[in-house]
């Protein structure tokens, strides 16, 4: 029984060489008002997303990245904002932001959807949002605005054990926590009560260190999507290149001219509903009083809406079937308010299971009414085609066989004014193979996110050439 008092002794010990390890919250505001973040800088980083309806598998899910190369220049309020945004299936959004005196403008590197269009930005705000961007990617630049804020709004507490020091802070909406190590001081976690930041691989620059990585855990169920970031460069610049401003050449501020009408007759029997708010069309086929809907994207308001043209035109018609091309969050939340009109969800076997698990419609979805579709299956006169694709396991496109319409998701995105992009997603390949494999006869391309302009099938022939 010797050995109780011994340990005894030893916590005791153990304790006392902790008591001189404390840090006040005094010890940690001093600290940090002694760094200087640099007010010029240049920051490049990496975040993965990972939304399981939004990638290729979503019971598999890899993540998608988005690289971006941030550069400030604090004394003459410029900035610059190359970033690459990978959307699945080869869609890879290269764009440019550049911000000088009082100009902002914004363009497609690459002319993937903006085509050759400049959009001219406000350029105090797009600064503001740039530089603060930049500076909350690093952990010290966190912890600085912490312990800049008023002390008595602060409760700070050590804990001995661990030696972290933890300080908690009551925000309007919600309680932040934010724990430092202090064996060196190292802010390493911000969470609240839906999230935690967690800072990790520490890397030391001009006197100061910062977090390389850091992810968003989720703390309990919410939609905030997990997120890793990886630091990958963080340097102090004197000013940024001159050229990085410069109107780039072949482009125009022009905006490209497009079908303002909210409602077309487009085919026989085939008409479009473009909705300008959300950028997206949706088709419909008329026969006989039964209606078939093409697309039931985003939210149930907008599907109440497109419901409330199509009736208001056809009183008569009936809202029979309802096709999606995949189940992309964004092309399937819609489906509640067709389903509430009995209409039939027409789709693969792989969407109708993505919308079955669809964390929406898991109440409901025992009651939505399925017709399951093959490649190529002729139903009502549109014809469904799964080419294969890496944007999504299944992702069909409808072909409105007598009106020669195509009708398709996410297989191509092009701008408004048609300037031919200068890559070729894979999706969009593969999309363009199958109406030549097929020898479809088609004129004109719907796409989902393309409101204002139908293209042209002598377009799609102009963009495949120009990449063989
Ligand atoms: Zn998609």
């Amino acid at each position: 029984m010797r050995a109780i008092p011994i340990l005894i002794f030893l916590f005791i010990l153990i304790g006392c060489k902790n008591e001189k390890k404390k840090v006040t919250l005094n010890q940690l505001i001093t600290h940090y008002n002694k760094i200087e973040v640099p007010q010029s800088y240049s920051i490049d980083f990496t975040n993965t997303r990972f939304v399981p309806y939004q990638v290729y598998d979503y019971k598999n899910v890899d993540g998608l990245t988005a690289n971006h190369i941030i550069e400030i220049d604090g004394k003459r309020k410029q900035a610059y904002n190359k970033r690459l945004t990978n959307v699945a299936g080869g869609f890879e959004f290269e764009s440019i932001t550049a911000v000088k005196d009082t100009t902002a403008i914004d363009y497609s590197l690459n002319k993937i959807w903006d085509g050759n269009f400049i959009t001219s930005l406000d350029a105090k705000e797009e600064y503001n949002y740039l530089q603060k961007t930049g500076q909350r990617k690093l952990s010290v630049f966190e912890a600085k605005k912490l312990l800049e804020t008023p002390k008595d709004s602060l409760i700070y507490v050590f804990d001995s054990k661990t030696l972290d020091a933890i300080i908690t802070k009551n925000g309007k909406k919600d309680t932040l926590v934010y724990t430092f190590s202090t064996q060196p001081i190292q802010l390493k976690e911000i969470k609240n009560s839906a999230e935690s930041r967690i800072f990790k691989n520490f890397k030391t620059y001009k006197g100061f260190s910062y977090a390389s990585e850091y992810s968003y855990v989720k703390n309990k169920d919410t939609t905030t999507t997990p997120l890793k970031v990886k630091i990958n460069s963080f340097k102090e610049i004197d000013k940024i290149d001159a050229n990085k401003f410069s109107t780039p050449k072949g482009y125009t501020f022009e905006k490209p001219i497009v079908n303002k009408d909210k409602l077309s007759k487009i085919g026989k029997n085939t008409y479009i509903i473009r909705d300008f708010k959300r950028g997206r069309n949706v088709l419909f086929v008329v026969k006989n009083n039964v209606i078939t809907v093409i697309g039931a994207p985003v939210s149930n308001t907008y599907s109440k809406e497109v419901i409330e043209t199509i009736e208001k035109k056809f009183p008569k018609g009936k809202i029979k079937f309802v096709y999606v091309t995949h189940m992309h969050n964004d092309h399937i939340a819609g489906l509640q308010e067709y389903a509430n009109k009995n209409a039939t969800i027409i789709a693969d076997a792989f969407t109708i299971e993505g919308i079955k698990d669809f964390d929406q419609f898991k109440e409901t979805s025992n009651q939505f009414k399925f017709k399951t579709i093959k490649d190529r299956e002729i139903f009502n006169g549109i014809q469904f085609h799964y080419p294969k694709n890496r944007h999504c396991k299944m992702q069909g496109f409808a072909y409105i066989i007598k009106d020669q319409l195509v009708y398709q998701g996410d297989f191509m995105q092009v701008s408004s004014n048609l300037t031919v992009p200068s890559i070729l997603p894979e999706a969009t390949k593969h999309f363009i193979e199958r109406i030549y494999e097929d020898k479809l006869a088609v004129k004109t391309v719907i796409g989902q996110h393309q409101a204002g302009n139908e293209i042209p099938m002598t377009f799609l022939n102009k963009y495949y050439k120009k990449h063989q």
